[in-house]
């Protein structure tokens, strides 16, 4: 038997002594509001148990790892229609990067850079009747907990500086690949990157793509096949232009966000939040990284 929780201290001892903890993300200013001292982690067995260390039940702007959630939404209304207007190779890139975009005919590269995720947001306000409250009905559904909202705040603060999102989505537009107004899918994409959530709810939020497609209350919100795909591309591209080392420090299909938290998880057995909000050079959590690469060492675990 692991002992989970002496792993989980050890490492909140050893990380945080770091004193090089990385920088905060500015470029939406409301974001830049949080203590770069925060540091938590919660580990969420598939046979129920859950442990965890520091600000584990702190909320905090979920950002790009809400892509995955989109991702699977948008996935169990549509299904494989959804491919027609994305591709699933890595980047390479940074999450921003635009001409991507131009190169592939208006289809993005895959759905967790932001212009992916713009069309999967575009999907969503198609097919749902009101795309933000059935969006965050849909997250407390599978998370199991109704307290989960939006950081409207924050979603303003994004709109007001979002210029490189606005550019992404005129693109989309012209290449013919967004079907609603501008204004409308990124109103909904800011507010999916605004939700507010704690490692502790994010564990949650990600049972399902650990237990092939179901729920922690055991609904089956996708397919087994379904989970195993998301599983994929977030092993491939969760990273952005550090996908390569994510995988080769940590082993685990995962997805950050600028926000500081990355969710990882080994399908059948966990998942681990953490969150440490200072980045590193790529815009992924810098401490974020050396803890589960400290996690899967220590556990020993790992999908290799
Ligand atoms: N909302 C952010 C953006 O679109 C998400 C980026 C991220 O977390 N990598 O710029």
């Amino acid at each position: 038997m692991i002992d989970y929780q002496n792993i989980l201290n050890q490492i909140n001892q050893k990380v945080t002594k770091d004193k090089n903890k990385g920088k905060i993300a500015s470029y939406i200013p409301e974001l830049a509001t949080v203590d770069l001292n925060s540091f938590g982690i919660h580990l969420q067995l598939v046979s129920g148990e859950q442990f965890a260390v520091g600000d584990a039940h702190k909320s905090f702007s979920i950002q790009s790892i809400s892509k995955v959630l989109s991702l699977a939404y948008a996935m169990s209304i549509i299904g494989t229609d959804l491919w027609k207007r994305l591709d699933v190779e890595p980047s390479g890139n940074p999450f921003n990067h635009l001409s991507l975009l131009e190169l592939e005919e208006g289809i993005p590269r895959n759905p967790f850079i932001n212009s992916g995720a713009i069309v999967i947001a575009d999907i969503l306000v198609s097919n749902l009747e009101n795309p933000k409250s059935d969006f965050l009905n849909y997250i407390r559904d599978i998370t199991g907990d109704n307290t989960i909202d939006y950081n409207y705040k924050v979603a303003q603060s994004e709109k007001e500086t979002g210029f490189n999102n606005y550019a992404a989505a005129n693109l989309l537009k012209s290449f013919n690949n967004l079907n609603n107004d501008v204004e409308v899918v990124l109103d909904f994409y800011f507010h999916q990157c605004a939700l507010q959530m704690s490692c502790a709810q994010l564990s949650k939020a990600f049972h399902l793509f650990a237990n092939k497609g179901k729920c922690l209350a055991n609904k089956a919100r996708l397919t087994k096949s379904q989970a195993k795909r998301i599983n994929a591309i977030m092993l491939t591209c969760g990273f952005y232009d550090e996908a390569g080392e994510f995988a080769f420090e940590v082993g685990l299909p995962g997805k950050s966000g600028v926000g500081g938290g990355i969710v990882a998880l080994l399908p059948n057995e966990f998942v681990i939040s953490v969150w440490s909000p200072g980045l590193n050079e790529r815009g992924n959590s810098k401490l974020g990284m050396k803890a589960l690469e400290q996690f899967t060492t220590l556990a020993n675990q790992s999908i290799f």
